[in-house]
């Protein structure tokens, strides 16, 4: 299943799981061969799948942002390492426009995080492996940046 975490994360208030077939929106989908059904959909299609709930939802949109960024720490700590060798300024060998273009990137990156936070608060959904933040946020500022989720 394809998720626009950003939508997701934008319009948290709005997302919907919607059926796939009738279009009909539900609290809990089926997901069979790559769609997301209603119950009466999967049964009339025969089709038998694992159950889709709007907290699994976020729950796979959060693992999914936290990837991102795990990716994004570990690109500075590499870039962090060739600087410290002396090879370029940002150290990744990227022009500084493309570096900085990077930086904004993951810097809206993190605010969607937050926004993310912000839904599962609201909601009353436990936040998986809260200690996951404070690592990130570490990782960042050990290699001289700042992040949004803290200091
Ligand atoms: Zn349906």
């Amino acid at each position: 299943m394809h998720i626009d975490w950003r939508r997701e994360v934008n319009d948290a208030t709005a997302v919907k799981i919607v059926c796939e077939e009738c279009e009909q929106e539900v609290a809990v989908a089926i997901r069979a061969n790559g769609r997301l059904l209603c119950r009466a959909c999967a049964e009339a299609l025969g089709q038998s799948g694992r159950e889709v709930s709007y907290e699994k939802i976020l729950h796979q949109v959060l693992l999914d942002m936290r990837g991102r960024l795990d990716d994004w720490a570990g690109l500075l700590e590499r870039s962090c390492e060739l600087r410290r060798q002396g090879r370029g300024n940002n150290g990744v060998l990227l022009e500084d426009r493309d570096w900085n273009r990077l930086v904004e990137r993951y810097r809206r990156l993190e605010e969607y995080y937050l926004a993310l936070h912000r839904v599962f608060r609201r909601r009353d959904f436990p936040i998986p492996d809260p200690g996951w933040r404070s690592t990130y946020v570490e990782r960042v500022i050990n290699c001289g940046y700042t992040s949004k989720l803290g200091d």
